[in-house]
C-alpha cells in the first residue's frame, strides 16, 4: 500500500533531479550568479581538480547557497579548489584501509556483528572530504549480480546481526533495485536490522516519494536511516519535509557530519546544525574528524582544536543533542570517540 504522506512532489520525480545535477563548475557558478569575472578567476583549478573526482551538485542543493558567495558553507564542500591538488604527508587514497576488510565484493567487515555493503558507486552529490573519493569502485561490481557473493557471505555468518547500506548512496538504486536487494537480505534469519547511510534527503530531498516510503514501512525490521549534513543551511523545509515522511514511517533518524574547516568548524554552527536537526526528527549521532583522505587536506582541523570546540558544544547543548566527537582508525574494530578538552 502507497501510505498517503501528502508529499509535494511526484513519485520518481527525483531521477530527473538527479539527470540534471550540475556537472560542471561553469555550470555550477554560472547557476549561483557569480559575475563572469570570478567565474574566470575560479573555473581554472576546479576544472583541473575535477579531473580526479568530478564535479556533482543537484539543484536542490544549490538552491540551499547563498548567490556569487565563495565562501558559502555548501558551496565550500562541492567546489573542487587548487588545493586538493596539493600532496600532503599522511593523507593516502584508503586512508581507513577499507581494501583490507573486503570479505566478498563490495562488503566490508569491520565492525563486530554489523556489516557494510557498498551498493553502488554513485552519488548525488560529490563531496569533496569525501574519504572513498578514491575507492575502487569498477572491482566491486562488474557481473550483473554482484550482490550475490556479499549475500552468500552474510548468510554463511550468524554472528552478523545488522546490515549497513552504504557506497556511494544506496538511494541513488531504483526503488524497484534497492527492492531486490532487500529482499534477498530478509531471507537471511540472524540479520535483525537494517541501517541505511545516505546523503539523498538532505541533498535531493524528493528522492523520498511514496513509492519509497512504502518500501521502507513494509520491511521486518526496525530501520534506521543515518543522513549526512555538516551545516544548517543544508536543511531548509523540502528537507523538513522527506524527513518528516521518513519519521511518519517509524523510522529512526540519526545524522553524522565531518568536521570542516572553512564549513562548519564554529561552536555556534555546529550548534544551530544540532537544533536544526532536531526541530526535523532527527538526532545528532557523529561529528567525525575528516579521514586524512589525499585532496581534502585543506578541510583538517586540528585534534585539539575540535576538542575545544566540542567543549564549547558540550557546554551549550543538552546531552541528546551533543553528536559523539569520533575518529576512525584504520584496522580498528569501531570508532575512536574523543570526549572534550577540559
Ligand atoms: C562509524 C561508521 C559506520 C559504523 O557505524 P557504528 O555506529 O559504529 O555502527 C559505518 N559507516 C561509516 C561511514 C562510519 O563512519
Ligand atoms: S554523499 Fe557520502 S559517499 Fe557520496 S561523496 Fe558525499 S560523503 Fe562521499
Amino acid at each position: 500500500m502507497i501510505p498517503r504522506t501528502g508529499l509535494p512532489w511526484q513519485v520518481g520525480e527525483w531521477r530527473k533531479q538527479l539527470a540534471t545535477a550540475a556537472r560542471d563548475a561553469e555550470e555550477l557558478l554560472r547557476r549561483l550568479d557569480f559575475p563572469a569575472a570570478a567565474i574566470r578567476r575560479l573555473l581554472p583549478a576546479a576544472r583541473a581538480a575535477a579531473r580526479d573526482f568530478p564535479l556533482r551538485v543537484p539543484d536542490s542543493f544549490i538552491a540551499r547557497m547563498k548567490p556569487a558567495d565563495s565562501a558559502d558553507p555548501l558551496l565550500r564542500q562541492v567546489l573542487p579548489l587548487d588545493a586538493e591538488l596539493a600532496a600532503t604527508p599522511g593523507f593516502v587514497t584508503d586512508p581507513l584501509a577499507e581494501q583490507a576488510a573486503m570479505v566478498a565484493p563490495g562488503l566490508l567487515h569491520k565492525y563486530a556483528a554489523r556489516a557494510l555493503l557498498v551498493t553502488t558507486p554513485a552519488c548525488a552529490v560529490h563531496c569533496r572530504y569525501c574519504f572513498r573519493r578514491h575507492f575502487p569502485y569498477a572491482e566491486t561490481r562488474g557481473q550483473a549480480d554482484h550482490w550475490r557473493a556479499a549475500i552468500d557471505w552474510l548468510a554463511a555468518r550468524p554472528d552478523m546481526e545488522e546490515i549497513i547500506l552504504s557506497g556511494g548512496d544506496p538511494l541513488t538504486l531504483s526503488t524497484a533495485r534497492l527492492g531486490e536487494l532487500l529482499a534477498a537480505l530478509r531471507d537471511i534469519p540472524h540479520l535483525r536490522r537494517l541501517r541505511l547511510h545516505t546523503r539523498l534527503p538532505i541533498v535531493l530531498p524528493q528522492r523520498v516519494d511514496e513509492e519509497l516510503l512504502a518500501l521502507l514501512a513494509s520491511q521486518p525490521w526496525p530501520v534506521t536511516v543515518v543522513v549526512h549534513a555538516n551545516h544548517p543551511n543544508e536543511l531548509g523545509p523540502e528537507q523538513g519535509l522527506a524527513l518528516a515522511a521518513l519519521r511518519s514511517q517509524g523510522i529512526t533518524l540519526l545524522n553524522q557530519s565531518v568536521l570542516l574547516a572553512g564549513v562548519n568548524d564554529h561552536a555556534d554552527t555546529l550548534c544551530r546544525l544540532s537544533t536544526r536537526l532536531h526541530e526535523c526528527g532527527v538526532l545528532p549521532c557523529y561529528l567525525h574528524l575528516l579521514d586524512p583522505v589525499a585532496g581534502a587536506a585543506h578541510f583538517a582541523v586540528e585534534e585539539c582544536r575540535a576538542q575545544a570546540l566540542y567543549h564549547d558544544m558540550a557546554a551549550r547543548l543538552p546531552g541528546y543533542l551533543l553528536p559523539r566527537l569520533a575518529r576512525e582508525d584504520a584496522g580498528a574494530p569501531g570508532k575512536t570517540l574523543l570526549g572534550p578538552a577540559g
